[in-house]
């Protein structure tokens, strides 16, 4: 089969999946849809072209995003099976049983994760993100006999339970402990995978060779939250250790509002989309138009068979460009999404310079102009002159200021790990 074969068999099937899901679920019982899809083309991708973009911040009533089925819209269900159980369940009073029954697992939100705006989701939706975990595992070359020790923070986020949920139906041992765990406590669970936000595994990794520890059976750095550039995955790999760089880093995340988590393969620095899941689009960030095929572009991004919270044509913010051919490190066909990093220019050098070994930049307006602070720890002790002379001739910093290694991990955990913070006024 051609990659374009393959590539328009994958829009076929999206274009049916999409169809049956905006007319089933999203049309019926949208508040804010339903005049919209109602008169839509009979295309479903056409139909979602001519939908606004959204943006979460711009969301006044979580609660409108939800979709609720009501008697009304139940009597007129284009699933005819539905339509029907309905009808039958009120001829005999029994109403209740057919909401606990058919309803409540498929439209009742019974778990939340606080993005910018709340996002819910319903039972059936559970076990969709749980297959999804386990998929990520799987892809990331994880398997049932290993151990995996997350320190993602526990919480109402889509990080804690794509991980918590696909470790349990992976049938996967896991234990889920706090970002400051001390290392000695993660040594002694002999982990062979780690899960968690990068700053945080930096941090285990580095106060573990600080105290003499060995992660001896560690294989798998799992990365969760944010995409990874290639100095920062090579330092992690660095720390990892392992004897010929075998603990591999493995990244997994997605911007606000997206429902799974985008995952690596093991190999791959790409990561995989739920083709099965989500209709992703590519637009020009002015003109909101689609980009060229093979361009890059802002991604817009569509939930496919997700009930609950249910918002259309989302903006991310995240800018990239979409691989449609199989992946040449793990063979699977699911669109890769190539992203383009968006840090400014002066993260890469400080992020590249070997005598670097923890920075946080700061922009600030002072007195009406612009100032960029860059608060580092040099990798080795001894007088940083030098080393900050050779940065000053790269970079235009106003002021570079030289942190020991806790003051500055101390100042990037209370940022959440941000690397550049813009306080520009
Ligand atoms: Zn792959």
């Amino acid at each position: 089969m051609s990659q374009f074969e393959r590539a328009s068999g994958l829009r076929e099937g999206q274009e049916r999946a999409l169809g049956r899901y905006l007319r089933d679920h999203v049309s019926p019982y949208s508040g804010i849809y339903r005049e919209a899809l109602e008169r839509r083309p009979v295309r479903a991708m056409e139909a979602l072209a001519t939908l606004p973009l959204a943006r979460l911040e711009d969301v006044t009533d979580p609660a409108e995003l939800i979709l609720r089925p009501t008697p009304e819209s139940l009597s007129l269900s284009p699933e005819r099976e539905v339509r029907l159980r309905w009808w039958w369940a009120r001829v005999r009073g029994r109403t209740a049983a057919f909401n606990r029954k058919v309803l409540e697992p498929r439209y009742k939100p019974v778990h939340w994760h606080s993005d910018t705006v709340p996002i819910g989701y319903t039972a059936e939706d559970l076990d969709r993100l749980s297959e999804i975990g386990r998929c990520t595992l799987e892809m990331a070359g994880v398997a049932s006999d290993d151990v995996m020790v997350s320190l993602y923070p526990a919480g109402s986020s889509l990080g804690f339970w794509q991980m918590h949920l696909g470790a349990r139906r992976a049938g996967l041992p896991a234990l889920f402990l706090a970002p400051d765990v001390p290392p000695e406590e993660v040594a002694r669970l002999r982990p062979s995978v780690l899960a968690g936000r990068e700053g945080d595994l930096v941090r285990l990794l580095e106060g573990g060779r600080e105290a003499g520890l060995s992660f001896a059976a560690l294989h798998t750095l799992l990365v969760l939250g944010q995409p990874l550039d290639p100095a920062r995955r090579a330092r992690l790999s660095e720390m990892a250790g392992g004897p010929n760089g075998s603990v591999a880093v493995v990244a997994a995340w997605a911007p606000p509002g997206v429902r799974a988590l985008w995952s690596e393969c093991r190999e791959g620095i790409d990561v995989h989309t739920w083709p099965a899941s989500e209709v992703l689009e590519l637009v020009d960030p002015l003109s909101g138009t689609p980009v060229p095929p093979g361009a890059d572009g802002e991604v817009v991004w569509t939930p496919l068979g997700w009930k609950g919270t249910v918002v259309l044509r989302l903006r991310t913010g995240v800018y990239g460009s979409l691989e449609e051919s199989p992946c040449v490190f793990c063979g699977r066909t699911s669109p890769r999404l190539r992203v383009v990093l968006t840090l400014p220019p002066f993260a890469r050098v400080l992020d590249e310079h070997p005598q670097v070994a923890l920075w946080q930049a700061e922009l600030r307006t002072h007195q009406g102009s612009e100032e960029l602070v860059v608060f580092l720890t040099p990798a080795v002790d001894g007088h940083p002159g030098r080393l900050l002379r050779q940065l000053d001739r790269q970079l235009s910093v106003t002021q570079f200021v030289v942190l020991d290694r806790q003051t500055l991990r101390k100042r990037l955990q209370a940022t959440g790990d941000a690397r550049v913070i813009d306080s520009r006024q």
